[in-house]
């Protein structure tokens, strides 16, 4: 990031009373190649036998080059956008195929699109409601790869009826697909294939987290941090990703944990905490009740924070959380609860950019040589550069990064 343009701060761990993490991707690392693959190979299945979408076009082998973390779906007209921080859209391809300029001020006049436009004022704005109908952002490597199959049923639809169309209707086709792999009760039942595979082969798809990364964590307990848990996925899902990667003990870890928290919901809403039985959401717990050690479902930040607080012996304990959700982990989180945050982005370490030594396992799964940088393009900076540069203190590239280094070890804050 360009020194000139903000004055280098410093960050440090130790500098917070409560600390949480967000699991999928933050805590516990995905072999992402192997799952973005799998993910495409189960969706576009399901599209083709259960929606009827072309055989010819979906199921082509997987095509990890147009894969790209943050790509912007705009359903109605069939195309796929990047835009700047202002809204600027710098790159959009229709189905599989990359626009001209030309073909780009036709589509969106002046390179704007309204819905971008309001997206950029506040991300919040289209995650639900009539906007969230017409633009999509692929934000982590649970939808990433909606976006080949989206191109590629676009073009289907284009050689189909031999020209293109003036109004598409394709997502929401592709949110049956998410959903089937995604639905909670299909873990247990073995529907939709997504959580059956993680289960039978958790080898293919979980990297063990490191020693060091498990003693870092024991250190930062140690000095009476409160550490916990929030992920989106429920109990049952989230034991088997925790136990695979961390370990069997996973929850001692943590002062609480939270599954199935419904982010970005959880940090502007207030829902209830559930009680687990079993795998199965039970009745609510009142603030009073929730206990230290607990795995709880749901919730809201208000009452977390009001919980922690009084188990940490400060007037105003310092709450940090680390994520790789940009929505649901960053902007949101740091916005509406004003918490201070931590981007966990693996393209820093597969681009090999910003200081990061260029090294990730599955490196040609998250680079695109047709769509750039993940983080700019013609050196214009993405949206995702600004909203992780401005909503969070730090970026890195993974958690074994940190955990290679002291709990207290200075950083250059969001030196990305
Ligand atoms: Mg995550």
């Amino acid at each position: 990031m360009d020194a000139a343009e903000k004055p280098l701060s410093t960050f440090k761990f130790t500098d917070y009373d409560c600390i949480g993490f967000d699991l999928d991707n933050t805590l516990s690392r995905y072999k992402v190649g192997a799952m973005i693959e799998m993910e495409y190979g189960v969706m576009a299945n399901f599209l083709v036998e259960k929606k009827g979408y072309s055989r010819k076009h979906l199921l082509q082998p997987f095509d990890h080059n147009f894969i790209l973390r943050g790509l912007i779906v705009d359903d109605e007209n069939g195309n796929i956008l990047r835009i700047a921080n202002d809204g600027h859209i710098l790159q959009a391809s229709h189905g599989t195929k990359f626009l001209q300029d030309e073909e780009i001020e036709t589509y969106y006049p002046n390179r704007h699109w309204k819905v971008s436009d309001i997206f950029v004022q506040d991300p919040l704005t289209t995650w639900n409601g009539p906007y969230s109908e017409k633009m999509r952002t692929l934000l982590d490597y649970f939808d990433i790869a909606a976006s080949l199959i989206f191109a590629r049923a676009i073009d289907a639809i284009d050689e189909q009826q031999n020209m293109v169309q003036d109004k598409y209707n394709v997502w929401v086709d592709i949110l049956d697909a998410l959903q089937n792999m995604f639905n909670r009760n299909h873990f247990p039942t073995g529907e939709g294939e997504y959580f059956t595979k993680m289960k039978t082969h958790p080898e293919l798809y979980y990297h063990k987290s490191s020693e060091q990364l498990l003693q870092w964590l024991r250190q930062l307990k140690h000095q009476q941090k409160k550490l916990f848990l929030l992920t989106g996925s429920h109990v049952d899902f989230a034991s088997h990703t925790a136990l695979n990667t961390i370990g069997p003990n996973w929850k001692e870890y943590f002062d609480i944990v939270v599954c199935f928290a419904k982010k970005p919901g959880f940090f502007t809403m207030r829902r209830d905490f559930l009680r687990i039985d079993g795998n199965e959401e039970g009745a609510p717990v009142s603030l009073n009740d929730l206990q230290l050690g607990g795995v709880y479902s749901q919730g809201n930040w208000t009452d977390l924070h009001q919980f922690l607080s009084r188990h940490v012996n400060k007037s105003m304990p310092k709450f940090l959380y680390i994520g790789d959700n940009l929505i649901q982990d960053i902007y949101t989180p740091h916005i509406h609860s004003h918490c201070d945050t931590v981007t966990v982005c693996e393209e820093l370490e597969a681009e090999g950019v910003y200081g990061y030594r260029q090294w990730h396992p599955d490196q040609h799964f998250l680079v695109s040589t047709i769509w750039g940088s993940y983080f700019h393009y013609n050196n214009v900076n993405t949206n995702w550069y600004h909203l992780m540069k401005k909503h969070s203190k730090l970026c890195i590239p993974s958690l074994e990064y940190i955990a290679a280094l002291p709990i207290d070890h200075t950083y250059t804050g969001n030196d990305v």
